[in-house]
């Protein structure tokens, strides 16, 4: 029997009924391949079904029964099906459980009294039943002899409508018998270790006979996934080094003026860091760097260092915040250290263009040679125009799309890239969202930074964590008071801001409260950041508007507020505005009666100060998407991957890539033909080179 071609397309086979061509094209399934990448979202082992159960729980369950009777009820717009299913012991039918579904009348059509069926879902309480609401559900047609449905390790597809799962299983299995498997390209290089190719990849992953062959399925086709996105990575690695870049060594004598007068020693970091960064400067070759270090590690320094590096090259420098207010802060901070050396630093933000902010307390500097401009990332996209750029630093990168990157590097003038990150991401995830940089990391913070101690506690409690906060205000100290961002629409928000700025002004008189969030206009907002930061307001009510950046040190309290809202890193970035001067800082985290897991998530910050900690625990607690925030829109599609389980891979894939890379330069030429064909068949690393 000859083969097909897996680019063969589905409509007209013989065996694609038409009726189902349209919910297969819905579903994006257009070749047999398609069909044979369209991987289970999970699997049954219906040679053992769970017990059925008799009291509710969390995780789901899959059983096996019989229909006893079904009934049908409307509650004005409501439309109830239920069906009660029962377990058949030789006969003998008990344990009634019942399944509901709502307003979903084409359900009623497919389960009938005495069909046989397979469940999955979470059995619940309700009004003293067990009920699984909206079960997963395929009604057994065939249950004696060979089947693809019963009696073994199921797929469970996503299917859906008009495209039943038992429909679509069948597909796949005819796609399996029926395509010439050899064809599909598999990129994972033989003889580079790792375990030797599975013949069968395709038909274990589907149709396994046990669980471990399955997930060396699983873990193979991952490894092409990873290594195509590693392949493109370390490609466009490797010629952002070579296509052009300036050598851009500086001569210091710049920098040790301005090391002088900083009013402490850099950290043992610090200077580790500063070093790499550079020589990577001074190369001829263009730098493509990332910076992380925890909230409060002294980036800041470092992006300066390098900034002076450019500009005693000769070369204009820039440096983007994510928001507004850090923009400004890094600015102020910059005229404050440079003025006295006559160094012209410029702000530009898309809302005003020059440096009108009012620091009268700076003398104008009179520009001479090329400036640093400070500046928000937005700045990146109105085409700025920059005479000689030299150096850009992005602060913040993760508040900022990992493709966005790569506008910088289309630039004539080739400026170095400093990116420079306070979340702390596990490695595998900085090897995919920036596996075309180099990675300096910060480790140590400064010495003599007072102690931050994390306390959560029930909103209850509020009287007396005032009482403590008057203290505290009246001892000279300041406070942050965070509450969670609404964002249905500005009239609430602007209510919500309202409400929360009478509340503690009422509370906390006679101290002096302020106010910023995403609503207010940008010079309010700067007039307030500037009144909290020379001490003129003691308190500053705020949204997450504070969560990156801000450095105030005299700032000592910080209470989030309905703390159950917020991310761990996030809230870890928050309390880095704390703990920033030598004395000791608080950070209440209160909450409305949290319990279980949702408290244990909250006594994670309790218990550890360190960013890594605190990003693993937010991975394992909700995945990397939401994590990353909106830097997950440059995090390509993993398919069956997932960063976290499958970390080894990651970097058995990168260092291969290398390997591979190096041996065989061509492969750098995005118009090679092994990456031409990847990258058409890959949709992650259609995105990657997209970017
Ligand atoms: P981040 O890494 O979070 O961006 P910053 O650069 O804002 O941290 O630094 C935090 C604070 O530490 C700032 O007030 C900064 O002036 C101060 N700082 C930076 N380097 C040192 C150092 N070597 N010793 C003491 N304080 C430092
Ligand atoms: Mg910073």
């Amino acid at each position: 029997m000859t083969r097909l071609s897996p680019t063969t397309a589905l409509e007209g086979l013989p065996w694609v009924p038409s009726t189902r061509v349209a919910a297969l094209r819905r579903l994006g399934l257009l070749t047999l391949e398609d069909l044979l990448r369209h991987f289970p979202r999970r699997y049954e082992d219906r040679r053992k079904f769970d017990r059925f159960p008799d009291s509710p729980s969390e995780t789901a369950v899959c059983l096996y029964g019989v229909v006893k009777k079904t009934s049908y009820k409307r509650f004005g717009p409501r439309r109830i099906f239920e069906a009660i299913l029962e377990d058949d012991n030789g006969g003998i039918l008990s344990n009634p459980i019942t399944l509901r579904w709502y307003n979903m009348p084409w359900v009623q059509k497919m389960i009938l009294g005495g069909h046989r069926l397979v469940v999955y879902g979470k059995p619940r309480e309700r009004s003293k039943r067990l009920v699984i609401e909206h079960p997963e559900f395929e009604v057994i047609e065939d249950e004696g002899g060979v089947s693809l449905h019963f009696d073994r390790i199921t797929p469970v597809h996503g299917a859906g409508d008009g495209l039943p799962v038992h429909v679509l299983r069948e597909l796949i299995h005819h796609a399996l018998e029926e395509t010439d498997l050899s064809a599909i390209p598999r990129l994972w290089p033989e003889g580079r270790g790792g375990t030797p190719f599975l013949p069968d990849v395709w038909r274990a992953v589907h149709f396994p006979v046990d669980m471990a062959e399955c997930e060396e399925a699983r873990r193979q086709l991952v490894r092409d996934v990873f290594f195509g996105i590693q392949l493109i990575l370390c490609s466009r690695h490797a010629s952002v080094k070579k296509n052009g870049g300036f050598a851009r060594p500086g001569n210091g004598s710049v920098w040790q003026r301005v090391e002088e007068s900083l009013p402490f020693v850099l950290t043992d970091s610090q200077r580790v860091v500063m070093d790499e960064i550079s020589t990577d400067m001074a190369a001829p070759h263009r730098m493509n760097r990332l910076l992380q270090g925890d909230v409060g590690s002294g980036k800041t320094m470092v992006a300066l260092r390098a900034m002076i590096q450019a500009h005693e090259s000769g070369w204009q420098a820039a440096l983007m915040a994510p928001t507004q207010i850090l923009a400004e802060q890094h600015y102020l901070n910059f005229r404050r250290i440079l003025d006295p050396l006559g160094i012209p630093v410029v702000l530009r933000t898309s809302s005003r263009r020059e440096d009108s902010v009012k620091a009268p307390d700076l003398f104008e500097s009179s520009p001479s040679g090329p400036s640093l401009v400070v500046g928000t990332h937005a700045l990146l996209f109105e085409g700025a125009e920059f005479e000689k750029l030299g150096l850009v630093v992005i602060d913040e990168q993760h508040k900022f799309g990992v493709l966005q990157r790569t506008k910088l590097i289309e630039r004539a003038d080739a400026p170095d890239v400093l990116v420079m990150t306070a979340t702390p991401i596990p490695r595998t995830i900085t090897q995919t969202l920036y596996g075309d940089l180099d990675v300096s990391i910060l480790k140590h913070r400064p010495l003599g930074r007072g102690r931050i101690v994390t306390a959560v506690r029930e909103v209850e409690r509020l009287p007396a964590i005032v009482d403590f906060l008057r203290v505290e205000l009246a001892a000279g100290r300041q406070a942050y008071i965070v509450y969670p961002l609404i964002e249905e629409s500005e009239k609430l928000e602007v209510k919500a801001a309202t409400a929360e700025f009478e509340k503690w002004k009422a509370l906390l008189a006679p101290a002096t409260v302020g106010i910023v969030h995403g609503r207010i206009d940008v010079e309010a907002k700067e007039a307030v950041m500037r009144d909290f930061r020379e001490g003129r307001l003691s308190v500053l009510v705020a949204t997450t508007v504070i969560e990156v950046g801000v450095d105030v040190p005299n700032a000592t309290i910080m209470i989030i507020e309905e703390a159950g809202r917020f991310g761990l890193s996030q809230m870890h970035q928050l309390r880095g505005r704390i703990g920033r001067g030598p004395e000791k800082s608080w950070c209440i985290l209160l909450h409305d009666g949290a319990t279980g897991p949702a408290l244990e998530k909250l006594e994670v910050l309790e218990k550890t100060l360190d960013g890594f900690e605190i990003a693993e625990a937010d991975l394992q607690l909700r995945g990397p998407g939401d994590i990353l925030g909106t830097a997950q829109t440059g995090l390509p599609s993993l398919g069956l991957g997932d960063l976290l389980r499958d970390a080894d891979i990651m970097s058995e894939a990168r260092r291969v890539a290398l390997e591979v890379l190096a041996e065989d330069p061509e492969l750098r030429n995005p118009a090679h033909g092994l990456m031409r064909d990847y990258v058409s068949k890959n949709a992650a690393c259609q995105e990657l080179s997209a970017g």
